[in-house]
């Protein structure tokens, strides 16, 4: 299939056939074998899985989409990677993603756009845009993204797949090359609400190697996806956060937003209203507290430790005239607008007006959620403001492209976690209905979300 699609969507950037071969060979012959080893096999063993090119591999190449990692080969993989190779998942290669996870349209990778599956002239989202289309296009039933402000929710809204953010620390985020750490999410991308349970209960749980990870594994995902799925929602008050709809919302969006609503009660879910009059300040936030992680993080890639190195064309070759030459070769301008952003951001005499002020804004987001989860068991809004866009349509508008997150970063801010299933079509394009959930309670998404698709 990957061979026939991905000429066109460019969903990968490094196919691993040889070796996904190998590993469902294998599983086959444990099967056919039968026996302890295999009714010891995961559920999940021999379904084959596409990982996010942020994602670090042992013997696949890593490059962030990256011109600064070209040819980078990781000497470890992350941890998330290691449960897959135990659990016996074919890993069918890497997917492409906007540099550095930066962006919402996978149009910011050094090495070319994925096109959506459903029309090839849009986008399939960002950052993790090959990673939804790949499992969109059954390239593969099953991928991994990283989330650090919508990136595997929006990717999945506008090429209706379900993506899904697990509460901040659910999932070890060593192995993921790092955008801002303290919004930055590992999850599962899938077609079924099911299958992202699977999965995310295979990639959880505590690491000693992330020390923001949690001290105990989530429990009960699969179960409540199974729950779920039986369509009874007898019980669950759903609150529809107030702000994140109308004005700004395309009618297509709008509609099946509303549509969804009823279907939700006649699941015999309560639906309420609930506000967070601070979710406008979210973007404004964001936007300056992720730059300004972003522009330490990325600090590392300086021409001497990773990857790429450029030698200044003329002149004396000192390590910082390196340094400026190889940043200026091997970030993007999107990369390189976010460093510069951020740099200014956390200098002296700028820091309290703006790194300060919008990490007390994240604070009271973070009061928004507490106040409305007293109200509601879950929290519904429309995944992302419109379908799928045309390839290029934001080019030269930034602040247009990162109008797309705002329904999906608040739950970055407040490390709460979040879920997109598809809600039908407009346009004849996919809309994505997003649940959200207080932290730790990632199982009341698996079983709304599992009602809804
Ligand atoms: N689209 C958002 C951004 O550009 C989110 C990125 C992400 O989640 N990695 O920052």
């Amino acid at each position: 299939r990957i061979a026939e699609v991905d000429g066109t969507l460019n969903a990968f950037l490094h196919v691993n056939a040889e070796e996904a071969l190998a590993v469902a060979a294998e599983v086959d012959a444990i099967r056919a074998a039968g026996g302890a080893e295999a009714e010891a096999l995961h559920p999940l063993a021999g379904v084959p899985i596409a990982i996010k090119d942020l994602i670090v591999t042992k013997g696949q190449p890593t490059t962030a989409a990256s011109k600064m990692l070209e040819g980078w080969m990781s000497p470890y993989d992350a941890t998330v990677i290691e449960k897959i190779r135990a659990a016996k998942l074919p890993m069918l290669g890497k997917t492409n993603l906007d540099e550095f996870a930066m962006g919402s349209s996978t149009e910011h990778s050094a090495y070319g756009v994925t096109r959506n599956p459903w029309n090839t002239n849009r986008i399939p989202g960002g950052s993790g845009g090959g990673s939804a289309a790949a499992v969109a296009a059954f390239e593969a039933p099953l991928a991994l993204g990283t989330d650090t402000g919508g990136s595997i929710r929006q990717p999945g809204a506008v090429t209706g797949t379900v993506g899904v953010k697990p509460t901040y620390g659910a999932v070890s985020r060593y192995g993921a090359i790092a955008m801002a750490s303290s919004l930055d999410q590992i999850g599962p991308v899938s077609r079924t609400v099911l299958d992202s349970a699977l999965l995310q209960e295979l990639i959880g749980g505590h690491d000693p190697k992330d020390s923001t990870s949690l001290p105990n594994a989530l429990e009960g995902l699969v179960a409540a996806a199974q729950e779920g799925a039986s369509g009874d929602l007898k019980g669950l008050r759903v609150g529809v956060i107030k702000e994140l709809q109308g004005e700004g919302y395309q009618e297509g969006v709008q509609a099946r937003f509303n549509e969804s609503l009823e279907l939700l009660k006649s699941a015999g879910a309560e639906i309420v209203e609930v506000s967070c009059p601070n979710f406008k300040y979210a973007l404004g936030a964001y936007y300056l507290i992720m730059p300004s992680e972003v522009s330490s993080n990325l600090a590392k890639f300086d021409g001497v430790r990773y990857g790429h190195r450029v030698l200044p064309e003329e002149g004396p070759v000192t390590i910082e005239r390196v340094m400026a030459a190889t940043r200026a070769a091997g970030f993007g301008d999107e990369v390189k607008r976010r460093i510069i952003l951020g740099t200014y951001a956390l200098s002296a005499g700028y820091y309290d007006a703006y790194y300060g002020s919008a990490q007390k804004v994240r604070t009271l987001i973070q009061r928004d959620f507490d106040a409305a989860f007293e109200q509601a068991d879950v929290l519904i809004s429309p995944t992302a403001p419109t379908v799928a866009f045309e390839l290029g349509a934001n080019d030269n508008d930034p602040l247009a492209m990162y109008l797309n997150d705002v329904a999906t970063i608040p739950a970055n801010l407040a490390g709460v976690p979040g879920i997109t299933v598809p809600g039908g079509l407009s346009e004849n394009l996919p809309v994505g209905i997003q649940f959200l959930a207080p932290a730790y309670e990632d199982a009341r998404l698996y079983r709304a979300g599992a009602a809804l698709e």
